[in-house]
């Protein structure tokens, strides 16, 4: 994303919102909170997707998900569908279908009781016999047991989403400002305040933490600091092949070393992941792809599809997550602080959530409540009391 989008250097600045930290969900909440006709100033330390939102597997997955976290997903899988109506721009979503398989026969329950429960929930899947998995896919392994499909499922790029999204919120209005680190965030009476590095201050009367990885680094200046693990799922991608594979398809196993995905994009190449997740250091804003999870993943990729085995991988990276013990996000207002807003800690599956948070926060901020249930994801479960200096509403 281009620092043409920073503001004129001014010492100060005023808006409604001001939102720390330009991913998916900063980008996604300034651009909604611009069509609520609220003012925002959206601040990121890089450039925007540049973290997370920008590096990861490109999966517009529902199913599998925590179930009471499906009616945010399914929200944000209909806006998914309105981008380039909304954004004016593609971002290469294609609802390609989603294919969630397993190789243990044992597993065939968990995925019909998830396909049942998910029903009620507004996900319709489609249960796939081995027969009709072999029918329907003939290059996956004969050892497949059975799946379950998410036709209107998919895939976009994370190259595209969040810039796409901060540029249309700077259309409509939004400050996006890059190159700009938060060093400290307050509240000062009834206005919050945010100070770069470089002394520039940005005030609002609202603030929204969107820090990826970050977000305890800046939650814990308000009282609220939260167990959040950095961790770098692992990546990787194939030299082209003619576009046949439209689906994603994903392994559903409780063993580590079998987790694979993977898909196609219309370029040819296929896109991979899976295996442990290694090692992130966000001082340094670095994770290393480990050259024994890209072994791992293409071992398990040639069991999966056999035919793939011959690939050859042309990239491999990683990018920095942040995970939090119950594998959910911290979503909604702070606990301690009012007209403070949180959503950080998406624990590897945020980029399809990406559209929905935003537009949910955006209604938080605007009118105090949401239509979306997102209870199970409070700040206040996990936030452990500590000693900070003022602004904190006890
Ligand atoms: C390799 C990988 C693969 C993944 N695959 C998938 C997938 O297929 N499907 C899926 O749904 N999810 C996936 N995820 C998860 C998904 O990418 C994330 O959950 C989502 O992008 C998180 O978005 P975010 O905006 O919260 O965080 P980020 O994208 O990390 O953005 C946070 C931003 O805050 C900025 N920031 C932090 N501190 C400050 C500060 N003090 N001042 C200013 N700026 C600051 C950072 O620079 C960063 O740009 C994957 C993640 C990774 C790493």
């Amino acid at each position: 994303m281009s620092t043409l989008m920073n503001a004129p250097d001014q010492r100060r600045y005023d808006a409604d919102v001001v939102i720390v930290g330009g991913g998916f969900m900063g980008a996604a909440t300034a651009f909604f909170l611009r069509q609520r006709g609220r003012s925002v100033i959206l601040l990121e330390r890089g450039l925007v997707g540049q973290q997370a939102s920008g590096v990861n597997f490109g999966n517009v997955r529902r199913q599998g998900r925590f179930l009471p976290q499906l009616p945010l997903a399914n929200r944000s899988r209909a806006i998914w569908g309105r981008l380039p109506e909304l954004l004016g721009e593609d971002v290469e979503f294609l609802p390609s279908g989603h294919v969630r398989l397993c190789y243990d026969p044992v597993h065939l329950d968990a995925l019909e009781e998830y396909a049942k429960a998910a029903r009620q929930l507004g996900l319709d899947l489609e249960l796939l016999s081995q027969q009709t998995v072999r029918k329907r896919f003939p290059y996956l392994t004969h050892e497949v047991a059975g799946a379950s499909y998410a036709p209107v499922d998919g895939h976009a790029n994370p190259r595209l989403a969040a810039p796409a999204f901060a540029r249309a919120a700077v259309r409509a209005g939004a400050k996006v400002i890059e190159n700009t680190e938060i060093a400290a965030v307050e509240k000062d009476g009834e206005d919050f305040r945010a100070t770069a590095t470089d002394g520039r201050i940005f005030r609002a009367p609202a603030m929204l933490i969107t820090a990826g990885a970050w977000g305890s680094l800046l939650s814990e200046q308000f009282g609220e600091a939260v167990p959040i693990v950095a961790r770098g799922p692992q990546m990787s991608v194939t030299e082209p092949i003619p576009y046949k594979m439209r689906e994603v398809f994903g392994v559903m196993t409780k063993i580590e070393r079998e987790v694979v995905y993977c898909r196609q994009i219309p370029r040819g190449n296929i896109i991979i992941g899976g295996s442990t997740r290694g090692p992130a250091f966000p001082d340094i804003r670095r994770a290393y792809a480990l050259p024994t999870s890209t072994m791992t993943q293409m071992a398990e990729i040639r069991r999966l599809i056999p035919a793939f085995g011959r690939l050859n991988i042309i990239r491999t990276w990683s990018g920095i997550e942040g995970y939090m013990p119950d594998d959910r996000p911290i979503m909604g207002p702070s606990g301690k602080v009012s007209g403070l807003f949180y959503a950080f800690g998406f624990c590897g599956h945020g980029f399809q959530l990406g559209p929905g948070v935003g537009d949910v926060m955006a209604e938080l901020i605007d009118t105090g409540s949401t239509t979306t249930p997102i209870e199970p994801f409070q700040m206040a479960r996990f936030a452990v009391p500590v000693a900070v200096a003022g602004g904190v509403d006890e």
